[in-house]
């Protein structure tokens, strides 16, 4: 039996941001991962810090400006731990909002990160603190006792305080939630070589494509086209078809691209809500077992915020943004 005073599932960006958070403040964490740290939707990412994307829900704004105010000092936290810069691979973003070419691109001051750098950065700065990582072991059960939270695992009974599900696209079964709550939504993306006469240095972005190159780092050199988005269940296949139609899209945006040869093929699956925004919050009726996940296009961006903000409600502080917007209960009232 462990007793930590928080238990979270899921060692995607969200948990293990999260655990940090926790763990800054004094408090004891345990997080349960399924299968092993950061192999799902946090790896697979492009990671723009798209606060300012024409297709985010209006409801977002105030969720994503204060995850980039705190975005330095989150990166100073995890390398001061790490030992590992997490650089910005890019500063300004061309967003066009047709998606017909001519496009006519406007310039936004628009960062990226690699999300396989911050990956590895968050997991080291993890491992450099007590906070106790489970790989292997899934969350089977949430019981709710008068005083506090059972978790049941294949292997363990944790009894703790709070309970925050971050397993992303599997929330709806972890939480055993109506499974419309959270959705895969999957994402196929490909990174191909920039070639060498290339000068590239800014994301594009139309609302079919994107195009974020790596500029340091150990994948500096490549640049990540993408991504689909698609409702297949938890199926994470690659399909030739919609690989190359990237490509071609791509490539219109950039001829070069047309022969630049591609180097990885990968899909991932975003978190997806009815609403479009992230549930932050405790279920109704259920004030330990809260929910950090749903946050479909934008995890990258907001786990700073998210993290923040869930550990505000769990010590009790004024919240620095109304989570009004964010809480369970929209979705989740007629439970
Ligand atoms: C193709 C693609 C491109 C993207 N691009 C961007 C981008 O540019 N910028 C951006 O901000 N965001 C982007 N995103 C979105 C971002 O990746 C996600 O919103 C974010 O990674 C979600 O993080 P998470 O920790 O909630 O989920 P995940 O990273 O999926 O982690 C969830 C974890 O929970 C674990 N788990 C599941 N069930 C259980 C259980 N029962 N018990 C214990 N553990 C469990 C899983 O194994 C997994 O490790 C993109 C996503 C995709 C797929």
């Amino acid at each position: 039996m462990h007793h930590p005073d928080y238990c979270i599932a899921g060692a995607g960006i969200i948990g293990l941001s999260l655990a940090l958070e926790l763990h800054r403040r004094g408090a004891t964490v345990t997080v349960l991962e399924r299968n092993t740290p950061l192999a799902e939707a946090s790896y697979a990412a492009a990671g723009m810090l798209a606060a300012h994307d024409p297709e985010n829900p209006a409801q977002l704004q105030p969720l994503a400006n204060l995850s980039l105010a705190l975005y330095p000092a989150y990166l100073a936290h995890i390398e001061a731990l790490s030992q590992l810069p997490v650089p910005y691979q890019t500063h300004i973003t061309l967003q066009s909002h047709t998606t017909q070419p001519p496009h006519r691109f406007h310039r936004m001051e628009e960062k990226s990160i690699d999300p396989r750098q911050l990956a590895h950065a968050l997991f080291t700065a993890v491992q450099a603190t007590p906070i106790h990582v489970q790989h292997h072991t899934p969350v089977q059960t949430v019981l709710q006792q008068s005083d506090c939270i059972q978790i049941q695992t294949p292997t363990t009974t944790i009894t703790t305080t709070h309970f925050i599900d971050c397993t992303g696209s599997w929330t709806s079964s972890t939480s055993h939630l109506p499974p419309t709550t959270v959705v895969p939504r999957k994402g196929q993306m490909l990174a191909v070589a920039i070639p060498p006469s290339l000068q590239l240095d800014t994301v594009l972005r139309t609302p079919d494509i994107y195009i974020v190159p790596r500029i340091q780092g150990p994948n500096a050199g490549r640049a990540i086209l993408g991504a689909t988005i698609e409702d297949r269940g938890f199926d994470k296949s690659i399909h030739p078809a919609a690989i190359a139609h990237l490509h071609t899209l791509a490539a219109q945006l950039i001829p070069e691209f047309a022969s630049a040869p591609i180097l990885e093929t990968w899909a991932g699956l975003r978190p997806a809500t009815s609403d479009g925004l992230p549930l932050l919050g405790a279920l109704p009726g259920n004030p330990r077992h809260l929910l950090a996940s749903g946050h479909y296009r934008n995890g990258i961006l907001l786990a700073p915020a998210t993290a923040q903000l869930i550990a505000q409600l769990l010590l009790n502080e004024t919240p620095a943004i109304d989570p009004t917007s964010y809480t369970p209960n929209r979705i989740l009232h007629t439970l």
